[in-house]
């Protein structure tokens, strides 16, 4: 997919942590409204509807302006997630450097920090990832959901996967935590075992997520499986028109013997990601947990990328 031309503009917000609905509490930051990387299956296009945009999603970005963080000790202790609705390492994160600034405004704050991105720009502030790892309180997420350049490029315009996989490789071997989010996962098309056996060496979790198509993207992705894989399209009206859960309970399965097969642990999608041991992979199933979890600020999740 080709970057479109992004309109800029810049926005001021009274502060830039958001306190998150979820069960687990904690917060989001969104540095931008808006992502250039334009995925077509992007949950957080909503996002157009609440700061009154118009255009494409993924054709316009504001960089968002706040008042500096006074007493980042607050949130000692609370989980941090960056990019929850954009991707903070997104191309123009190299001129406006805002999602270094938050970085550089928590770095003492004891927070749990994890950023989830589709990029490798995230390799520019290493000094500060190492910094504010010191004290194992980092984890970065790249999301993997196939190895397949071609369908990359038709899903969305981030790096490609081979970028992707050399920066999570590039982290973790400094000793950061990081997650292969394999997610989301497209039924005949996504192959997670594939992309465990590529990433398990240096990640330290695996997330596992259904491409949910409750969203207003529902008819782009039905429409592109029914130009590009017409022989997925009677599996995807089981899925998404008829509800059949059984694909991914077999896909729930697989992933299970995946785990046993390699030693790996296979857990639910309540275990805290900060708390998992480092150095062998942890399998984390979040098939079907948009049903049970809260929200961040979207109103909806509290994730993505
Ligand atoms: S990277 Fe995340 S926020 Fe950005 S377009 Fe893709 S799914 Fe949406």
């Amino acid at each position: 997919m080709e970057q479109k031309e992004i309109i800029t503009d810049h926005v001021e917000t009274r502060s830039i942590m958001t306190k998150s609905n979820a069960p687990l509490g904690g917060y989001a930051v969104n540095p931008y409204v808006g992502c250039p990387h334009a995925c077509r299956y992007c949950y957080a296009c909503f996002m157009k509807r609440f700061t009154g945009h118009t255009e494409e999603w993924g054709s316009f970005m504001d960089v968002k302006e706040w008042p500096e963080i006074r007493d980042p000790r607050k949130y000692d202790g609370q989980k941090v997630i960056i990019g929850t609705v954009t991707d903070g390492y997104n191309p123009l994160e190299e001129k406006y450097r805002k999602t270094r600034l938050i970085l550089e405004q928590l770095k003492d704050s004891g927070a749990d920090i994890l950023i989830c991105t589709k990029s490798d720009l995230v390799l520019r502030d290493m000094d500060l990832l190492l910094e504010i790892n010191k004290k194992n309180r980092l984890t970065v997420s790249w999301s993997v959901n196939t190895l397949d350049e071609s369908f990359k490029d038709d899903m969305d315009a981030a790096v490609s996967i081979e970028r992707r996989l050399a920066a999570m490789k590039q982290v973790y071997d400094a000793g950061i935590r990081t997650v292969c989010f394999i997610s989301p996962v497209f039924p005949g098309l996504t192959d997670i075992k594939a992309i465990f056996e590529r990433a398990k060496d240096q990640c330290d979790l695996v997330w596992l997520e259904n491409l949910n198509l409750r969203g207003g993207f529902k008819k782009t992705i039905m429409d592109y499986i029914a130009d590009k894989h017409a022989d997925l399209l009677p599996l995807y009206e089981e899925i998404y028109n008829h509800k059949n859960r059984s694909y991914f309970e077999a896909l729930e399965k697989q992933a299970q013997e995946m785990a046993q097969k390699y030693g790996c642990r296979f857990v639910d999608n309540e275990t805290p990601y900060e708390r998992v041991p480092q150095g062998h992979p942890t399998i984390v199933n979040y098939f079907y947990h948009e049903e049970v979890r809260g929200t961040a600020n979207s109103g909806k999740r509290n994730r993505k990328s």
